[in-house]
């Protein structure tokens, strides 16, 4: 799983465990009959999700796949207490209130990230509660005096306050969290899972369940570093630091006021005269499934003795690594990936950068603007390059919601169009030349 082209096997091989698993565990029950109607409505539904969804939509997909694991660690841990004498002991009760705790955080938190990523308008709009941490460090304090009422006093109901309170602290734990911030609300929900599941391997007894919840927590948090790291952010910054596209001042018509956009034609013969060209993706590439087009253009420019490279932002598109599973696919070779830091100190060396669908990533304002929802997140330097192409539909903002100054830059030209289109009759162009 560490690599994009041995990937797909990883998660063939963990597809493969998965149903070993379901085997095994189907050899050891005593009565088919609701299992049946429960593997059969599971089969359905995620074939139907898996054959559907398209690949821009995955991080929703992980969201509710998060969620889900959530869900179902608190059904199982909830569904035991039925099933426990009068005396259970206080580590068995300990372990099912945490695990409707993180459960019902994570189904609650993924619920609100899966709105956010999906756009729907009531899940993505902040809350504006005042004193919002105070609220949720007293749900959290709450949480805590039920959790010590259930295991010391024995109360198994007490579980249901546990679950509703939890269902308010998933829900206004996320929702403020906006921006560009949601990979690395994605990655700790993920941690999440891994932790819920964990805690009911301990109320249900069964190790498996406790070693391989460890594993997508402990991997979860470090998947959460390595966002934060990228967004150059704090874990503490991100949970709690209220920022939305609000909270930007800047207004779209002012800072367009000097865009200048050009042609198909006009930007083949940019590319005909330079030596170094870079290819900057983003998740309208991915909208637009322009990768291939892309590596047949780079082709035909490294054809004429041109030097094409690949700058990789770690959070562009809507997933961990995104791009680059992209340009795997299209068979672009793995030594032309430039990770962001490797080819920044490098931009001014650069004749043209072509930013296909990407935005935020390449945003100065992320420098500039501290009120700005990408404060202080490293971009792609495309700015100093000697031309920028940006190739999108439209002047609108992407994810953060914000303008960008870099497509007014002296340096920019505007290619509106869809970006395998574009790309389609820049190589057409180049032919001609
Ligand atoms: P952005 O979301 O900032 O911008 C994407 C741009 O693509 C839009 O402005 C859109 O403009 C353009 N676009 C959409 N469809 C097409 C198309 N068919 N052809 C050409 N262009 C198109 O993307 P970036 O990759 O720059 O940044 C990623 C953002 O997503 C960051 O804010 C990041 O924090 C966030 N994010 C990242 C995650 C991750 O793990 N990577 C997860 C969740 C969020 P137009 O409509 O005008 O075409």
């Amino acid at each position: 799983m560490t690599h994009p082209r041995t990937a797909v096997q990883g998660n063939l091989l963990g597809g493969c465990g998965m149903l070993l698993a379901i085997l095994v565990t189907l050899t050891n029950v005593q009565s088919y009959g609701l299992i049946i109607v429960g593997l059969a409505i599971g089969t359905l539904v995620g074939a139907i999700l898996a054959a559907r969804i398209q690949m821009t939509q995955m991080p929703q997909l992980v969201a509710l796949f998060n969620g889900f694991g959530g869900l179902a660690s608190t059904l199982v841990a909830g569904a035991e207490l039925f099933h426990m004498d009068a005396g259970a002991s206080s580590d068995v009760l300990l372990a099912t209130a945490l695990s409707g705790i993180i459960g019902t955080v994570t189904f609650w938190g993924s619920i609100v990230a899966f709105g956010k990523l999906q756009g729907i308008s009531w899940l993505d709009k902040p809350l504006r509660i005042p004193g919002q941490q105070i609220v949720n460090g007293v749900l959290a304090a709450v949480l805590v005096g039920l959790t010590l009422w259930m295991v010391i006093g024995g109360q198994y109901w007490v579980f249901i306050p546990i679950i509703l309170v939890s269902t308010a602290l998933g829900y206004l734990l996320v929702n403020p969290i906006g921006g560009a911030d949601m990979p690395v609300v994605i990655a700790l929900l993920n941690s999440y899972s891994g932790l819920a599941a964990a805690a009911t391997g301990f109320v249900i007894d069964k190790p498996v369940l406790i070693i391989t919840g460890s594993l997508v927590g402990a991997s979860g948090v470090i998947l959460t570093q390595i966002m934060c790291k990228a967004m150059n952010r704090s874990l503490t910054n991100v949970l709690f630091g209220v920022m939305d596209a609000s909270s930007s001042t800047m207004d779209a018509d002012e800072v367009y006021a000097t865009v200048r956009s050009t042609s198909a034609d006009d930007v083949a013969m940019i590319l005909d005269v330079a030596q170094r060209v870079v290819v900057v993706p983003g998740y309208g590439m991915a909208v637009a499934q322009a990768q291939h087009a892309v590596r047949d253009m780079a082709n035909l420019l490294e054809a004429k003795g041109i030097t094409v490279e690949y700058a990789i932002h770690p959070v562009a598109g809507r997933m961990p690594g995104h791009m680059n599973v992209l340009l795997a696919e299209a068979d672009v070779s793995y030594d032309k990936l430039i990770e962001m830091d490797q080819i920044n100190p490098t931009m001014g060396t650069v004749d043209v950068a072509i930013v296909i669908g990407a935005n935020d990533v390449v945003n100065p304002v992320a420098k500039t603007d501290p009120n700005s929802p990408i404060a202080g997140m490293p971009i792609i330097d495309v700015d100093k390059a000697r031309t920028v192409i940006v190739i999108k539909r439209s002047l609108s903002p992407g994810f953060a919601g914000i303008p960008n100054p870099l497509f007014a830059a002296e340096n920019t030209l505007m290619l509106y169009a869809d970006g395998k289109k574009a790309v389609l009759e820049i190589a057409a162009a180049l032919k001609d030349l």
